[in-house]
């Protein structure tokens, strides 16, 4: 079995390209990740997410163990399977989404109880048995459980919770044992607070893990302190292992993080996009649904190789998504997921050529562009 390793194979400034290898395939740095909520991203085969570029995808350990299940997904033979996706699969604690969508939650040292959104039936997660559920599943990345407050929060809140979820990692990496081919990754925390970042950073390396991933950001503080933010945080992890930038984001939001020494990436936005009609684009974002688009007979995007922009005009595209038809969703969601992979594909390319600075500024000024003219 390939024992999970990291790779690097080129740097430029702060950005790196490699090759995460895992038993189940290689892993292209820097990675996006689509999401897998419920065992499935949503309006595509995992097939055609395959044939998007995308290496890994990302499963929510909360959906999953609410509905069907864990212990029926591990009957059945494991998520791989059961969603018929063969390459990696990374999936969260569960701790973010319990703070999100569950209500009656307590939260206490020993971990959180909820109530399911979906039934109402009472649950607790605590590190041991998030550990259990991700194992369960098969998950090959596998997440600390971890806690933390939303932003703005005051400064000792934001100490207080990084340290029991320092705690929590310690508790993690316990009840993960030693469990070949699969990888555990550490979440710093720390809010904005660049020495209590640093002091995440130092627990989580005595604790010792797989990759790191920096967490708390994207939590409504915007792009500026975001990035603030990493401008610190990525280099207080090792050099050695991947680093994760939890849900971000939008593409500049990719970039940006990427340019600061991030590897991998996950958020919703590119499939969920391609179901309310907003299209990325190398020149910005596009609504389908806008009357601009009625009599277009031109692609989305005429240098994007997806089967949304090579068999479909904008005209088609607008028509369909009015009429509410499944078929939008799912051409959308290729294009979206498309775009971002040929996002990542580019920076890679420009990363191992040492062009990534020149890269960067084409990417700004074709978005600054914006969409082409209407006929
Ligand atoms: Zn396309």
């Amino acid at each position: 079995m390939t024992a999970f390793s990291f790779e690097k194979h080129g740097q430029d400034g702060k950005a790196r390209t490699g090759v995460i290898h895992t038993a189940r395939g290689d892993i292209r740095t820097p990675a996006f990740m689509p999401v897998g909520t419920a065992a499935t991203v949503k309006a595509m085969m995992p097939e055609s997410v395959a044939a998007t570029g995308a290496d890994i995808l990302l499963g929510n350990t909360y959906h999953l163990m609410l509905r069907p299940t864990a212990e029926r997904i591990q009957s059945l033979g494991g998520l791989h399977k059961f969603m018929n996706w063969s390459g990696p699969i990374l999936t969260d604690s569960g701790g973010f989404q319990v703070m999100s969508l569950a209500a009656l939650r307590k939260l206490t040292e020993r971990g959180v109880t909820f109530k399911s959104h979906i039934d109402g039936s009472r649950h607790e997660i605590t590190p041991e048995r998030s550990m259990e559920i991700q194992a369960m599943l098969g998950s090959d990345i596998v997440m600390c459980f971890d806690e933390c407050p939303a932003l703005p929060a005051d400064r000792d809140r934001i100490a207080s919770s990084m340290e029991m979820s320092m705690r929590w990692a310690k508790r993690s990496k316990e009840a993960f044992g030693d469990r070949p081919g699969h990888a555990l990754f550490g979440i710093q925390q720390g809010g904005l607070e660049q020495d209590l970042r640093g002091q995440s950073a130092e627990s989580l390396r005595e604790i010792g893990f797989d990759g790191y991933a920096v967490g708390g950001l994207a939590v409504g503080e915007g792009q500026a302190a975001m990035f603030d933010c990493l401008d610190f945080a990525a280099d207080q992890l090792p050099q050695d292992r991947p680093r994760y930038l939890m849900g971000v984001g939008k593409p500049d939001d990719i970039v940006g993080a990427v340019a600061r020494g991030i590897d991998m990436m996950d958020c919703v936005l590119p499939s969920r996009s391609g179901r309310t009609g907003q299209v990325f684009t190398r020149r910005g974002v596009l609504n389908i649904k806008n009357a601009r688009h009625q009599d277009d007979p031109r692609p989305l995007d005429e240098d994007c190789g997806c089967p949304a922009c090579s068999n479909y005009s904008r005209a088609y595209l607008h028509h369909v998504y009015r009429s509410q038809e499944i078929i939008s969703s799912m051409l959308l969601t290729w294009h979206n997921l498309r775009f971002y992979q040929d996002l990542m594909a580019g920076m890679r390319d420009a990363i191992a050529a040492g062009e990534f600075t020149q890269w960067q500024a084409k990417f700004h000024t074709d978005r600054a562009e914006g969409d082409i003219e209407p006929l």
